[in-house]
Order: C-alpha cells, then sequence, then structure tokens
C-alpha cells in the first residue's frame, strides 16, 4: 500500500500543508513526499473535485497527477520497497481544514473510502490509542498537559467517522483506499502565533500518523502504538 499524505487547499485550510509535510517526515523521513497544493475553494474551482468548467477540471488533473507521481516515488523509496512490493493501490490521506462549529474547541472528521467497516474501527480504534498515548508521552517527556482532547470524542473535541458518499466524484473516486481527515481551526492554528500548530493539533496528527503508519503495514514489526511511536522517530516535536 502506497500512502500518500496530502493537503490540496494548503493556503486556504491554514497550516494543512505544513502537516502533511510532518506526516510524510515521520512515515518516511522526507517531507516532500507530502502533496501540498495551493489550491483553494473559490467560485467553481475546487481543486480535489473535478467541478463543472475547464478551469477547475484542469486543476483536479494537475493535483490527481501529483498524487500519482508521489505514489510511485514512495513506492520506489528505498527501505521500504519490500514493504510496498506487491500493492499497487493507493491510500490517500487528505488533510483539510475546518471551521470550529457549535462553541467546540477542536473538530475531527474523518471520512473513508473503501474501507470496510471493521477497517474503520481498527483505524479508530488506533486513532484513540495514539490520542491516548501522545497525551502521556508529552506530559511524561515535556511536562506539558494536553487539553480538551478526548480520545473518545466526548470531549469539546469531538472525532466523528462519517461514511462518504459526498466523496466519490473527486479525488476518492480515483483510488482505491483513502480517509478525507477534517481538523478544525484550533487544531491547526496557535491563537499567539497562526503559523505554529497548537500542542493539541500536534497531539491529534502525532496520533494519526502514528494510526495510519500501523493500519498500512508500515511499522516494521508488531503492531502497537506504543511501538509505532518510537519508531517514528524522524518526528518533528517542534
Ligand atoms: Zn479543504
Amino acid at each position: 500500500m502506497s500512502v500518500v499524505i496530502s493537503a490540496p487547499h494548503d493556503g486556504y485550510d491554514r497550516n494543512t500543508g505544513r502537516i502533511a509535510e510532518l506526516m510524510s517526515s515521520a512515515l518516511y523521513g522526507n517531507p516532500d513526499l507530502a502533496v501540498t497544493m495551493k489550491g483553494r475553494k473559490i467560485g467553481k474551482v475546487d481543486i480535489n473535485r473535478p467541478g463543472n468548467t475547464e478551469e477547475s477540471k484542469q486543476a483536479f488533473e494537475a493535483y490527481m497527477k501529483k498524487v500519482e507521481e508521489v505514489s510511485k516515488k514512495v513506492k520506489s523509496k528505498e527501505g521500504l520497497g519490500a514493504l510496498l512490493q506487491g500493492y499497487d493501490d493507493t491510500f490517500l490521506v487528505e488533510i483539510h481544514g475546518k471551521k470550529n462549529t457549535s462553541g467546540k474547541q477542536g473538530y475531527i472528521e474523518i471520512a473513508t473510502k473503501g474501507m470496510s467497516k471493521k477497517e474503520e474501527q481498527f483505524i479508530k480504534d488506533l486513532l484513540y490509542e495514539g490520542v491516548k498515548f501522545e497525551k502521556e508521552r508529552t506530559f511524561k517527556e515535556e511536562g506539558k498537559r494536553v487539553g480538551w482532547i478526548d480520545e473518545k470524542g466526548v470531549g469539546d473535541a469531538e472525532i466523528v467517522f462519517r461514511a462518504s458518499k459526498a466523496k466519490e466524484e473527486g479525488s476518492f473516486s480515483k483510488v482505491g483506499k483513502g480517509i478525507h481527515v477534517e481538523l478544525g481551526a484550533k487544531l491547526r492554528v496557535s491563537p499567539h502565533n497562526p503559523d505554529k500548530l497548537t500542542l493539541e493539533g500536534r497531539c491529534v496528527h502525532r496520533a494519526l500518523t502514528a494510526a495510519i503508519a500501523v493500519y498500512s503495514g508500515l511499522t516494521p514489526k508488531g503492531k502497537s502504538i506504543q511501538k509505532t511511536f518510537n519508531h517514528l522517530q524522524s518526528y518533528s516535536r517542534k
């Protein structure tokens, strides 16, 4: 399985490109294996959907070409070759932004493509476990308490999984499997410095990366989140 992390609306969905690069660094030791497009939703142009105009169609095609290029690079990457051989499908992870709703601090919505209920439950459990692990690790190693994230999605940050129908005509129609992730503004942008991620945001995308690594078989041995976090050593803690 070739995992491609992508932020099609970087520049509009603030800091999503940075998150995609951090995730790609952690998975492959290379931020350039993330797809970041300065695309945005303006009028009829939406980079991850073909839309109805020629301009929109071209933007979408350029985006998918980039996804394909990166997917090929990921497959041929040294060291991962053995793990990835035999899979010609791409697991697309699209990172998007979402405005916070109903006064909640953060919001995480995940829609899946091509995953069975069992696989969905697997990645969901991994994500919850990852958030729990990352909260504890951050406190132990950095002495910082991650606030308002509840790994079961019952706190101020809600983790919602939704089967995706709306994604059928866009980028997710082209790939076998994938997840579409929407992160609330407070998980992407620090109120004090818009270029920085919040502690809670770091916690969530690290957990997400670990869940993806376990789900897609990118971890060397064992399937535990803890081992995966240890394996993801190149992960920037900034
Ligand atoms: Zn978006």
